[in-house]
């Protein structure tokens, strides 16, 4: 039985939620990204296109099929992820990038991350120490919330 064409979208609605991070593998358009840019997912329109916000600017749709791109899967695409995150953190009461869990008052007065340019909370800025000490073992970066949560439907990380 052939797929329908409406399966298709579906599918990929799935695959690519709102807010999940991808990474671009090759585009056919001479305006194009270069392979590696990131962006952020805003939808997956009618056609099944994916349509992404690129972090160098501009919003050229994936075809799949003609073009490729894929999820963070690799702990430097997730860092990649998590430095630009970093860039654009709230000042006060975000969330944690490391955890989820809230972040009281400044952003700035908790703990910069050994593993990325960004502010995470006093707790994961002591399990990082004690990371790093060899003392527990070190959860990957793409284990992180702001990279999990938007990879699996969570929508876009508004850390
Ligand atoms: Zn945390």
């Amino acid at each position: 039985m052939k797929m329908r064409e409406n399966d298709i979208v579906e599918r990929t609605r799935k695959e690519y939620p709102a807010g999940c991070r991808i990474v671009l593998d090759w585009m056919e358009d001479p305006q194009a990204p270069g392979p590696g840019t990131q962006g952020t997912v805003l939808a997956v329109d009618d056609t099944g296109s994916v349509c992404p916000a690129w972090d160098s600017g501009g919003r050229l749709n994936v075809i799949l099929g003609v073009d490729g791109c894929h999820k963070i899967r690799t702990e430097d695409e997730a860092k990649t992820t998590l430095d630009w995150y970093g860039k654009r953190q709230k000042k006060e009461n975000t969330r944690c990038p490391r955890c989820g869990s809230h972040m009281e008052g400044k952003t700035a007065g908790h703990a910069l991350s050994r593993w990325a340019e960004i502010m995470v909370c006093d707790m994961c800025g002591t399990f990082e120490a004690m990371e790093a000490a060899g003392l527990m073992e070190r959860i990957p970066l793409t284990q992180w919330a702001a990279v999990k949560e938007p990879q699996e439907g969570g929508g876009p990380w508004e850390g």
